[in-house]
């Protein structure tokens, strides 16, 4: 069955085709809803390596009776030694939805049904945000694991980029733990939404003050304000993607003599990560409603995503109502009258 689509043509092209014929493998076909855009999107568009791909992994689906789900998108084989241990992420075989295959940047998906989480929201829509917040929520787990944070009943703990990953381990941070924390961002903006929640919010961080750091925000020069930052014995989490080429600026010397442990998360939407962030995002809808941004149609989406950053703190995100189906595909169109408090952000 055709639908109409965003395909990747090569590095910074990107079309918006009608009628594409496109499916992976056999798995079922949905309705996709709506898709979030996010920095690996950005990356993605402007790669050499993605020509005829349908990008987009942050993906709501809807079935014909009305229901909603999050798509995980990332499908492990179930087999290896490392989906064995729960690192689907690094599954050597791993199938990526909107990365290695199709994904939600088109009217349909196919996809497996137990890679479909249900969703019970106020506004469906806000599903897109569960797998950036299933990736943070795997990210704050290897935190905190970390011993020098697990004998410490009152961590000090760093945040550094107050986008939408900065504000989702943040937000976690104080509802899951006892750590005192900080967020520092150069954009005042930025931290605005910080005033409301006992969060330090800082500019310029404190020198050798914090048991873990966690920089968010993949900015330039931030790895030096969070190795300045860390105290000895901490921890300095990697998050936010770096640009390509970056080094870590720290000697092997100062690395051993102040014993600090370097750590990294990137995505990893275990299939447990993925239950958790949606029990969390339903029970913190207004939080998250504050971080859906610009909402834009389908066949705008090329300009958009080559060429205009979200505002800070902001998902920019897809709906496809308005994209041209066939054969009367869209089941029941309730979900595009919904409307959130404070109107189209
Ligand atoms: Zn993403
Ligand atoms: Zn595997």
């Amino acid at each position: 069955m055709s639908m109409s689509a965003v395909v990747s043509l090569g590095a910074g092209r990107l079309k918006y085709v009608e009628r594409l014929e496109q499916k992976n493998g056999d798995w079922p076909q949905w309705q996709v809803c709506c898709c979030g855009i996010c920095k690996t999107d950005r990356a993605l568009a402007w790669s050499a390596s993605n020509e005829g791909l349908v990008l987009g992994h942050e993906v709501v689906c809807c079935d014909r009776d009305g229901h909603y789900y999050a798509l995980n998108n990332k499908i492990g084989c179930g087999a290896c030694e490392y989906c064995r241990e729960g690192l689907t992420g690094h599954c050597s075989g791993i199938c990526e939805l909107g990365v290695t295959h199709h994904g939600g940047y088109a009217t349909r998906i196919s996809a497996p049904k137990h890679c479909m989480y249900s969703l019970r929201l106020h506004d469906p829509q806000l599903g897109i945000l569960v797998e950036p917040l299933a990736c943070v929520i795997h990210g704050l787990g290897r935190l905190m694991a970390m011993p020098a944070l697990r004998g410490n009943a009152e961590p000090r703990i760093l945040v550094i980029g107050s986008g939408v990953a900065g504000k989702m381990m943040a937000h976690l941070l104080l509802h899951r733990t006892t750590a005192r924390l900080t967020l520092c961002d150069i954009d005042n903006d930025a931290l605005q939404w910080a005033q409301d929640w006992p969060i330090d919010c800082q500019r310029m961080p404190a020198a050798a003050h914090y048991h873990a750091v966690i920089e968010c925000s993949g900015g330039e020069g931030t790895l030096d304000t969070a190795l300045s930052a860390v105290r000895r014995a901490g921890v300095v989490m990697l998050y936010g993607i770096p640009a390509a080429g970056q080094t870590l600026p720290v000697s092997s010397e100062t690395f051993l003599d102040r014993e600090l442990t370097l750590l990294a998360s990137r995505a990893g939407c275990t299939p447990t990560a993925f239950t958790q962030a949606v029990r969390y995002l339903e029970q913190h809808q207004p939080f998250f409603s504050s971080m859906m941004g610009k909402k834009i149609r389908l066949r705008h989406l090329p300009d958009e995503l080559l060429h205009h950053p979200p505002r800070p703190g902001t998902r920019t995100w897809v709906t496809m109502a308005g994209a041209a189906t066939h054969a009367n595909e869209m089941p029941d169109p309730a979900w595009q009258k919904t409307t959130r408090p404070g109107g189209d952000r």
